[in-house]
């Protein structure tokens, strides 16, 4: 059998028309010979009934703080309605169905409610709908513990379950159809022309990803990379070739060309606030240092664009997590501030890496559109920089331009 894995998002899953759609696209797949296995995210986004965003909601409406488990069952039933829509869609247009849980389709997890990790798949029953010529339709995200508790993957972690279903397979593509016809140069939310990347080696869009472009989950793009599977990003709606994602040119794997381009995109991450830290003498000779990592990570608290100094610690945490880290920092004499309304920029390409110039470039850009810059950092792949929210419109129209985004053909 040549399987084809097939990945529709929530919002190309949200109406009855784009179910219909997405059934197409299934049904093309069984007309041009291949055997289609079908994962599903919950349909539609915040406000829509049965939506990840609405069902958070719901329970926390009985309960601000749910019980890990507790929120994990509810959560995978947006994907198991999901499942069950999209079977019966296709049972309707002629083409036999069968909704699938996660654990259904042989998925077992880790223990790490919220944020579980796929530990193994057996793909029997997804082969044996298969041979029976019954179409799989997998409900993404979720999982079960080896005691059979049902957990979730984590926000966006219907593209894990899809490439590891296609691991388990032994697929070598997956199709993973979205609200874009692919990966732009930036979020078309800030900039609606930004033109499709046809194609990214997997480093660049995990970097992208990991940097805020919620395209695709950066862990799925992993196992891909792993698994030597390529990625196709599609619309729905949208015919088009999309963005395909495999190994660098030079690799041995099935390969996509890397450009000379030193900047490949542009990603975000907004609601960001900046926390300092300082009133000791000298941070590096103070276990008080370690105390406040340690501290912070005890708390589940992430931080990020970290900067330490004999006299200052300063990083960056999510908006949400805000008043936890002033309740965990409160005892410790020490003075911090904590400010909200920031964002972090980043341009990201393979082909910065020994390149001069870049963060002049970077820097030059923003201060001509007059966005101040509070805190920069850079690997080998990305430059970030801390600026405040509002002015986050501004600092990628520069960059945009800087980089010359808006030329197709990449
Ligand atoms: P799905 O529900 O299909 O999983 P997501 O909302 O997770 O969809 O991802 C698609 C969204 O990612 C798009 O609507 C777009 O706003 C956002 N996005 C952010 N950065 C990019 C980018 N560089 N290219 C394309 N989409 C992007
Ligand atoms: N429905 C889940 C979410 O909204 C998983 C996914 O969409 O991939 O995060
Ligand atoms: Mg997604």
């Amino acid at each position: 059998m040549e399987f084809s894995v097939l990945k529709f998002g929530g919002s190309s899953l949200a109406t009855e028309e784009l179910r219909r759609l997405a059934a197409q696209r299934i049904i093309e797949k069984i007309k041009s010979g291949f055997v289609p296995v079908v994962v599903v995210s919950a349909m539609g986004r915040a406000g829509d009934s049965y939506s990840t965003d609405s069902l958070i909601d719901v329970i926390r409406r009985a309960n601000p703080n749910p019980d890990p488990q507790n929120l994990d069952l509810m959560l995978s039933c947006g994907e198991i309605i999901s499942a069950a829509v999209l079977a019966e869609t296709l049972n309707q247009l002629g083409y036999r169905a069968q909704a699938l849980t996660g654990w259904q389709a042989g998925i077992v997890t880790d223990q790490e409610f919220g944020s579980a990790r796929i530990a193994s798949i057996d793909p029997e029953a997804i082969i044996q709908a298969c041979r029976e010529q019954i179409i799989p339709v997998v409900a993404g995200f979720q999982g079960q513990t080896d005691s059979g508790r049902v957990t979730t993957l984590g926000r966006g972690g219907s593209d894990i379950t899809a490439v590891a279903v296609a691991a388990a397979l032994e697929c070598p593509v997956v199709e993973i159809y979205t609200d874009v016809d692919g990966v732009k140069t930036v979020d078309p939310r800030l900039i609606p022309d930004a033109p499709t990347i046809k194609e990214l080696t997997y480093g660049e869009i995990i970097e992208l990803a990991h940097l805020g472009a919620k395209v695709v989950h950066p862990r799925a793009v992993e196992i891909a990379m792993e698994a030597g599977i390529e990625l196709k990003i599609l619309g729905t709606e949208q015919a088009g070739l999309g963005t395909t994602i495999a190994a660098g040119a030079g690799s041995k794997k099935r390969s996509v060309k890397i450009t000379d381009r030193v900047v490949t995109g542009i990603a975000h991450l907004t609601r960001r606030a900046h926390v300092k830290i300082s009133g000791q003498e000298d941070f590096n000779k103070s276990e008080l240092t370690l105390r406040i990592f340690d501290l912070l990570a005890r708390n589940q608290i992430s931080i990020d664009l970290i900067y330490l100094s004999p006299q200052l610690i300063a990083f960056i945490i999510d908006e949400a997590k805000v008043d936890l880290v002033k309740q965990v920092l409160a005892d410790l004499g020490l003075n911090t501030t904590v400010e909200k309304g920031y964002a972090k920029v980043s341009v990201v390409g393979a082909g910065m890496h020994g390149v001069p110039g870049v963060m002049a470039r970077v820097v030059r850009s923003l201060e001509r559109a007059n966005v101040p810059i509070f805190q920069t950092t850079d690997s080998h792949a990305n430059i970030s920089c801390l600026i405040r929210e509002k002015d986050l419109l501004e600092a990628v129209r520069a960059l945009y331009a800087e980089f010359e985004l808006s030329k197709e053909g990449m």
